[in-house]
């Protein structure tokens, strides 16, 4: 069609250009003849001074007979000869001249007629077609609005073959998967035999827990067609698009079988159905709907399995865990220690590891990290050893990477002034020592007044083993390690300063969440307030205050309490122990970190009683 277009154009520049040049030719001697009037040439005929004339259409080339040339017009609707006897010349004046009469040039009739009616023809045609053609283009945009969006993969297209061995530790999960496996390399097998195969499968677990990892490696373990597409992907602007999408995927899916559909992120399309939070409510409802239908619609065994994958199982609506749709629930739990190890293991594989490398070491370090975290940190660790050129990843790299996953990278630009480094020391000093002092804390890895991210200095502390309860006690000495800083500032500059603001809000609301939430104060077992948690914003808001105001005033008092008696713990410690505190500060202030040997050097293992 472009091709066409060009053309076109093409040939019609050639045609101007031969068409300018041919008038111009012509024209050239015309412009050295005189132009005359008719009444002129009559007269000059009546002279008998005309030699020859040349008609051409109605204009008349004249050449005298002293060889001058001239040029005039008649009149269109008359000859020549009549004009001149309308002029009163003599039929034998006019005998005396030699008259030609040329047939007018076809070309100059044509570029004279046609050529100013063709040209805006052609421009508005080139103009409707234009148009036309972005019509099209928009039209085919909206027919394909409604298909889906969903990537297949079949065995044959996917570079990275994923498999079970790919994939560490969850060992449960894929057990069940391998129950999935089976019946997609074999369905006829288990139809034979009158099994039913669930039609879809749910996988859960906090993001980077490895849900799309365990699918990819499901659809090539099963080696068939893999339809990979997230929820969000369904949500549109405009009501009914989704639902389309979905229609549309069920149908493709259907002549690829047997094959597996991945929902990814489901919650965004499963959301319970009359939650009006949020816009788009009444769209995700309709997509929800045609979801639950293609998945009732289709009969269980007919080679579609449908894995989907969520990180907050509580937000999805009940309706599709009901039997015959994602009856079957796999949790995919935050790897322990010797899972973190096997993860490194796998994400290593490919890596070349010093002799020193500890893997165990750093599962150690790494309590709380996922498999995306751990699989980022040693792929931080390798581009840190390319950085220092060297030719294999040690043991530094991965722990220095270890904290910069925790913290953000250090910022040594940042420069403290010596007023600052000093109060930035105290400050550290001030939570590390609180944190030592007290029973119920995990032990500190690394005091720095090297800023990180946002924090112009950090106290790492890292549990020594995994925990998924934490206990009142807990809490109430991590709210005296937060409020350490301040009280040391306070205790030894006898002023405040900003740099306490961010410790002293994360104290305030885990008082606050001890009191509403945890029911961990005099207010007894009741939680106050419901929350709405925003996935789009990854925050908690208020959406009922479901408390009287007297409540109110006693919750503002137990949390002012809590922190009163933080406070007062931090104090005492800091006041006894004020000649460590002076001690960590000063070799803060000279050396900017300290490890954690050197730490428990200092500090010992002595714990105060409060
Ligand atoms: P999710 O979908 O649960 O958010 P992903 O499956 O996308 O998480 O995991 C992100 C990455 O983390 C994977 O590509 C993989 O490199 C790594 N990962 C997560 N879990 C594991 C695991 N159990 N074994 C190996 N690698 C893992
Ligand atoms: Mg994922
Ligand atoms: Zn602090």
């Amino acid at each position: 069609m472009k091709s066409l277009f060009k053309n076109i154009l093409i040939a019609f520049i050639i045609f101007l250009v031969i068409a300018s040049i041919f008038s111009l030719t012509q024209e050239i001697p015309n412009n050295k003849a005189e132009k005359i009037s008719f009444s002129q040439l009559a007269e000059q005929i009546n002279d008998g001074r005309v030699k020859r004339v040349l008609i051409k259409g109605n204009k008349l080339n004249i050449e005298l007979k002293n060889g001058r040339k001239e040029v005039a017009y008649k009149e269109v609707e008359s000859s020549f000869t009549q004009s001149l006897k309308n002029y009163g010349i003599s039929p034998e004046k006019i005998k005396e001249i030699e008259i030609d009469i040329k047939e007018e040039s076809n070309l100059n009739f044509w570029l004279g007629v046609v050529i100013p009616f063709l040209l805006p023809t052609i421009i508005i045609l080139i103009f409707f077609w234009m148009m036309l053609k972005g019509a099209r283009h928009g039209q085919t945009q909206v027919f394909s609005f409604g298909k889906t969006r969903a990537r297949l993969f079949t065995p044959e297209t996917q570079k990275e073959k994923v498999t079970f061995d790919d994939v560490a530790n969850l060992k449960e999960a894929k057990e069940e998967l391998q129950e999935i496996v089976e019946f997609l390399k074999d369905p006829k097998k288990f139809i034979k035999l009158g099994a039913k195969i669930p039609k879809g499968v749910l996988l859960i677990g906090a993001p980077g827990t490895g849900k799309t990892l365990l699918a990819r490696a499901v659809a090539n373990e099963a080696s068939v067609p893999f339809f990979a597409v997230s929820g969000s992907e369904f949500i549109e602007l405009f009501v009914g698009v989704g639902s389309s999408r979905i229609r549309d995927l069920f149908r493709t899916a259907k002549k690829h079988t047997p094959c597996l559909v991945f929902i990814d992120e489901i919650e965004s399309i499963g959301r319970q159905r009359g939650h009006g939070i949020g816009g788009g409510y009444e769209e995700r409802e309709q997509t929800l709907n045609q979801l639950l239908s293609e998945m009732d619609g289709f009969e269980p065994n007919n080679g579609i399995i449908v894995l989907a994958a969520t990180n907050q199982p509580s937000v999805l609506d009940p309706a599709l865990l009901r039997p015959g749709r994602f009856d079957r629930r796999i949790i995919l739990d935050e790897p322990d220690i010797k899972a973190r190890e096997e993860i490194l293991k796998i994400h290593t594989r490919n890596k070349k590891l010093a002799k020193n490398v500890n893997l165990k070491e750093i599962a150690e370090r790494t309590p709380g990290f996922t498999g995306a975290d751990l699989a980022n940190l040693t792929n931080e660790a390798a581009l840190l050893a390319a950085k220092r050129n060297k030719k294999q990843i040690t043991q530094d790299e991965l722990r220095e990477c270890i904290e910069k996953i925790l913290l953000g990278p250090e910022r040594k630009s940042h420069i403290l002034s010596k007023k600052e480094k000093e109060i930035a020391a105290y400050h550290e000093a001030g939570h590390a020592l609180v944190n030592a002092s007290l029973s119920h804390t995990d032990p500190v890895h690394k005091v720095s007044i090297i800023s990180r991210g946002k924090a112009a200095g950090y106290t790492l502390k890292l549990p020594e083993e995994d925990k998924h309860l934490r206990t009142k006690s807990e809490f109430i000495d991590e709210l005296a390690v937060l409020l350490g800083g301040y009280v040391a500032e306070e205790l030894v500059f006898n002023e405040l300063t900003t740099g306490a603001s961010s410790d002293l809000e994360i104290a305030s609301n885990l008082a606050r969440k001890l009191v509403t939430q945890y029911g961990m104060s005099k207010l007894g077992p009741i939680t106050y307030g419901r929350f709405y948690h925003s996935q789009f914003l990854d925050q908690e808001y208020a959406i009922e205050k479901n408390y009287s105001e007297k409540v109110a005033t006693q919750i503002d008092e137990e949390v002012k309490k809590l922190i009163d008696s933080a406070y007062n713990t931090a104090k005492k410690i800091l006041t006894r122990r004020r000649r460590t505190l002076n001690k960590l500060a000063k070799i803060l202030i000279e050396k900017e970190t300290i490890e954690r040997k050197e730490f428990m050097k200092i500090v010992g293992r002595r714990k105060i009683k409060i």
